[in-house]
């Protein structure tokens, strides 16, 4: 819907009607450089069909999230990223920590990102903490 759209960070990102620093584009997907990196290469992959999340994929999706993932895999070889390896990452909802209701994948790399996810019993991250929040 229209209105989606106008409401949606990422969808305006992909019509340029807000700036980001631009690294690829086509008629189906876009990526650009993460405005708070969490590494030294931190690059957003998105489709430009607003998708909320992985939650609400249809199976016509699928050839579009393969494009996506294939958009990583390039971006990744050319900013020298594939020889030491990187991180591919798509957060869903709010268990998984998905601020931006715009599907995206997470293209992260440059040094060693250390475990994907905190164990669930950790010295320095307590779970039951962040859920008093
Ligand atoms: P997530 O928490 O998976 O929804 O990730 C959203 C990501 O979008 C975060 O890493 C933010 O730093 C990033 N972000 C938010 N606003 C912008 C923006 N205007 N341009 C680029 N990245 C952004
Ligand atoms: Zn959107």
């Amino acid at each position: 819907m229209a209105k989606d759209r106008d409401n949606c960070l990422f969808c305006r990102i992909a019509d340029h009607t807000v700036n980001s620093q631009l690294l690829y584009e086509d008629d189906l997907a876009a990526a650009f450089l993460d405005i708070n990196p969490r590494a030294p290469q931190h690059v957003l992959i998105i489709p430009k069909k607003h998708i909320p999340s992985l939650a609400e994929l249809k199976p016509e999706d699928a050839a579009l999230m393969g494009h996506l993932v294939s958009i990583a895999s390039r971006i990744a070889a050319e900013q020298g990223l594939a020889e030491k390896g990187y991180r591919l990452v798509c957060n869903c909802g709010e268990n998984g920590g998905q601020e931006i209701p715009h599907l995206h994948f997470h293209l992260l790399g440059g040094r060693f990102l250390g475990p994907y996810t905190f164990p669930l019993e950790s010295d320095n991250f307590n779970l039951a903490d962040m859920e008093d929040e």
